[in-house]
């Protein structure tokens, strides 16, 4: 069902709209005259004679109904906005929800039409209300289903920290807010130590479990809301915190090998106490005009290694002077050495 509306002294002009455009068998219409106290007796007898033609329902209101019916969420916004662009003189459009004679809130749009006067003032307005409820609710979902589907295409399925996409969007947003601000801005890159022997060792599915393990301790211990945990792929995991300083980082690292190291995941191949373990990379920096954010991930890559070259299960922390872009050699790294019971180098 339609509702054309009109109110002011051209309301005959909708009236006639109707009369031309809407075969009432077409479409159900009913014909809503807004009373707004300016109804000259010419145009009350035109609407009645078209309205009996035509066998048109017709409904008189006031404008205080229209503001009435409008759910109240939306209410004032909605009204507000109609009668500052209807006073302006601009057609305009409005989606609300809207109290029906059951009682029931539907979602309807609203499309108003302004008419002007010779001076260019507003006279009169029409308009027509479309029942929109079902596309709405339809929209509705489909908003809720884009924002699951967002989240989960954000997550790291295994581990349910953010994933690797998630990480370099917030990185280049955190970097942008650094550089703007000159603030620091800190990341550690964490990997899990012998986790290949702890795969030959105890299977697969352990492996999964230790990671999963692993990706709880490190969210747990980065907890505060700037704090982003996300797996960067097999083994490795980064955080990156906003407005953290050297010391701070190198605290949270050491607080996060501290908790691993009281969960104690068993790794019976590993010479650090018979369980897993995690060498981290933390890096720390105000970036500068002209750095990139590619270059400071290298960079702290670069600490994590020096981490696993000097015997795994430790923290290097350290400024991060001038990040360049990674090199073609990449890493260095050393060769897994320790196993439990053997020798290192
Ligand atoms: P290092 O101490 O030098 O880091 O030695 P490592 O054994 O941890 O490192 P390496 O890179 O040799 O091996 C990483 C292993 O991680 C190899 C791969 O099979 C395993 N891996 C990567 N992704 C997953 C995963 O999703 N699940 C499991 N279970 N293992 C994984
Ligand atoms: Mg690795
Ligand atoms: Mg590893």
């Amino acid at each position: 069902v339609g509702i054309l509306f009109s109110g002011g002294k051209d309301s005959c002009v909708v009236f006639e709209l109707a009369r031309r455009a809407f075969h009432p068998a077409a479409m159900p219409i009913e014909l809503l005259h807004v009373d707004t106290g300016h109804n000259f007796p010419e145009v009350i007898q035109f609407r009645d004679e078209i309205v009996e033609k035509h066998g048109l329902r017709l409904r008189v209101a006031h404008v205080q109904d229209w503001i009435d019916r409008i759910h109240p969420d939306e209410r004032d916004q909605v009204v507000r906005r109609c009668v500052e662009l209807s006073q302006a003189g601009v057609d305009h459009e409005a989606d609300y929800r809207a109290l029906t004679a059951d009682q029931r809130y539907v979602w309807v749009r609203e499309t108003v039409h302004v008419l002007r006067n010779a001076q260019g003032g507003t006279e009169a307005l029409v308009g027509f209300i479309f029942d929109i409820h079902e596309r709405k609710q339809t929209e509705q979902r489909l908003l809720a289903l884009q924002r699951e589907l967002q989240a989960l295409s954000y997550q790291d399925s295994l581990t349910r920290v953010a994933n690797r996409r998630r990480f370099d969007e917030a990185l280049e947003q955190a970097w942008t807010q650094a550089q703007a601000t000159q603030t620091p801005l800190s990341l550690l890159v964490l990997d899990i130590d012998f986790f290949k022997q702890l795969n030959d060792c105890y299977g697969h599915q352990t492996g999964d479990q230790a990671l999963v393990q692993v990706a709880q301790a490190l969210a747990q211990v980065c907890d505060k809301c700037n704090d982003l945990v996300a797996r960067y792929g097999g083994e490795e995991f980064v955080v990156l915190l906003p407005k953290v300083g050297l010391d701070i980082a190198r605290q949270v690292a050491e607080r996060f090998r501290r908790l691993l190291q009281e969960q104690a995941i068993p790794h019976a191949r590993s010479p650090f106490g018979q369980q897993v373990t995690v060498s981290i990379g933390a890096g720390s920096l105000v970036p500068q005009p002209g750095q990139d954010c590619a270059g400071f991930v290298h960079a702290v890559d670069q600490l994590l290694y020096a981490a696993k070259n000097a015997g795994r299960n430790r923290v290097v922390a350290q400024a991060v002077e001038k990040p360049r872009r990674a090199g073609l050699r990449g890493r260095q790294r050393a060769r897994p050495q320790a196993l439990a019971g053997t020798a290192s180098s």
